[in-house]
């Protein structure tokens, strides 16, 4: 197994069998509030690479600022938010890179909707830097 996690409690684990190298941080306000911190920071993956391999996780839709309507799930025990994906997209998963049991050897490539980051919120700025939603589907490992 290439990378494996879970949320704080340890009810729910995952278990990812693809390699995962980039990293991308939204800023989104949805980010903020679901994060309770300056946003979500995720590494995409094909489904078939993602399995849970224990607990169910729940799951909470929203349409985001993009119009488009995103299903994030999170432990209903513990809170932690664990996993992402687009309605119309449900072959791209984004899993937080917080859950990841290791995830040394990951940078974040990509910063969006940097327009609503907080002003404590840390930009790298060797990372690509997009105001709003980025053009094109989210590359997955
Ligand atoms: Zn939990
Ligand atoms: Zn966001």
């Amino acid at each position: 197994m290439a990378h494996t996690g879970g949320c704080l409690c340890g009810a729910i684990r995952y278990a990812v069998d693809a390699p995962l190298r980039e990293l991308r941080a939204c800023h989104c306000i949805d980010c903020q509030r679901a994060s309770g911190a300056h946003g979500a920071v995720v590494a995409f993956v094909r489904r078939e690479h993602f399995r849970i391999v224990q607990g169910t996780a729940k799951r909470y839709a929203k349409k985001a600022d993009s119009g488009r309507t995103l299903f994030r799930y999170f432990c209903g025990d513990c809170g932690s938010s664990l996993y992402s994906y687009r309605e119309n997209m449900p072959e791209v998963i984004g899993v937080r890179a917080g859950t990841l049991d290791d995830s040394s050897g990951l940078r974040i490539t990509a910063h969006i909707w940097t327009k609503s980051a907080p002003p404590w919120s840390y930009l790298d700025p060797a990372a690509r830097q997009v105001p709003g939603q980025p053009e094109g589907p989210p590359r997955p490992a």
